[in-house]
C-alpha cells in the first residue's frame, strides 16, 4: 500500500506541503523548472518523506474503509468484475483515475499567474539603470527603478525627456561630457537608444521605465505594452511578461 501511495498525486501534494512547513522549500518555489519527480526523490528517507506519508494515510486515504472492502472481497461479499472496454476507462474508473493523478491542482493556474506577476514585479522594480537627460545632456544617474518618481524629471533643466540605458554608468558618461555631440559609433548608438526610450518615458513616466527593464524587449515592444496599459497593475506586468516571452523566442528564430 505504501508503494502504491507514493506514486499518487495526493502524496506529492502532501509532500510539498510538508516540505514547506519544514522550511525545506520556499513558499513560492518555481516548480516549472524543477522536475517534481526529482524533487520528491531527494526527500526520500528524510523525516519529511515519513511525515508526508503519515499525513496521506491519516488525512487523505480512508485506510479503514479500504481494509473493510478488501476484507469483503476476501469473504466473497464483494466480487471483482472485469469490464471489457477496449482500453478506455469506464466513467467510474475515470473519476478515480483523475482523483489519484491530481497533478493539475498542485498549483492552480490562477495562483500560478499571481506568482508570476508577483515575481516579475519584484524583479523589474529592483533593476538599476542609467537615466540620462536627452534635452540638456548634462544629467545622468544610476537609479533603481523602484525609486523613480511617477514622472521622472531632469534636475538640471526640468525636462521629462529622460532616456533609459541598460549600461554601466561609465559607458554613458561620454554622452554627458560631449553634451551628446561628436560621438563615436558606439556612443551614437547609445544616444539613439536614450532618445528612443526618452520618448516613452516622457509620455508614460515610470511605467515606461519599468517595462524597458524587461529582458530583450525593444522600445517598440514596450510601446505596444504601454498603449494597452500604463498603470503598474497586474495586467501591466502580464503584458510585460508576454512581451518578454515573445522577444526571447524571436531571438531563436
Ligand atoms: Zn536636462
Amino acid at each position: 500500500l505504501t508503494r502504491a501511495t507514493v506514486k499518487t498525486g495526493l502524496f506529492k501534494r502532501r509532500m510539498i506541503h510538508v516540505a514547506r512547513r519544514f522550511g525545506a522549500l520556499e513558499k513560492w518555489a518555481d516548480f516549472s523548472n524543477v522536475s517534481l519527480q526529482r524533487l520528491l526523490k531527494s526527500f526520500e528517507g528524510t523525516p519529511i518523506f515519513e511525515e508526508a506519508l503519515k499525513e496521506v494515510f491519516l488525512k487523505d486515504l480512508d485506510v479503514e474503509r479500504l481494509v473493510q472492502v478488501l476484507e469483503k472481497i476476501r469473504l466473497g461479499e464483494i466480487t471483482v468484475q472485469k469490464v471489457e472496454t477496449r482500453g478506455t476507462a469506464t466513467p467510474v474508473a475515470r473519476v478515480g483515475i483523475e482523483r489519484v493523478s491530481m497533478k493539475t491542482d498542485l498549483i492552480p493556474p490562477e495562483r500560478m499567474r499571481a506568482v508570476l506577476v508577483e515575481s516579475a514585479r519584484a524583479r523589474l522594480l529592483n533593476e538599476t539603470c542609467v537615466f540620462v537627460c536627452t534635452n540638456c545632456w548634462s544629467y545622468a544617474d544610476m537609479i533603481r527603478v523602484k525609486d523613480l518618481p511617477a514622472k521622472p524629471k531632469c534636475p538640471k533643466c526640468g525636462s521629462e525627456a529622460i532616456g533609459l540605458l541598460k549600461e554601466e554608468e561609465e559607458k554613458v558618461l561620454p554622452l554627458i561630457e560631449k553634451r551628446g555631440e561628436k560621438l563615436t559609433k558606439s556612443e551614437e548608438k547609445l544616444r539613439r537608444q536614450a532618445v528612443q526610450t526618452a520618448r516613452l518615458i516622457e509620455k508614460y513616466g515610470k511605467a515606461a521605465a519599468v517595462a524597458l527593464c524587461a529582458r530583450k524587449v525593444q522600445p517598440s515592444d514596450v510601446k505596444e505594452v504601454l498603449e494597452k496599459s500604463s498603470h503598474l497593475d497586474d495586467k501591466f506586468y502580464e503584458l510585460v511578461l508576454e512581451a518578454e516571452r515573445k522577444a526571447i523566442s524571436k531571438r531563436f528564430w
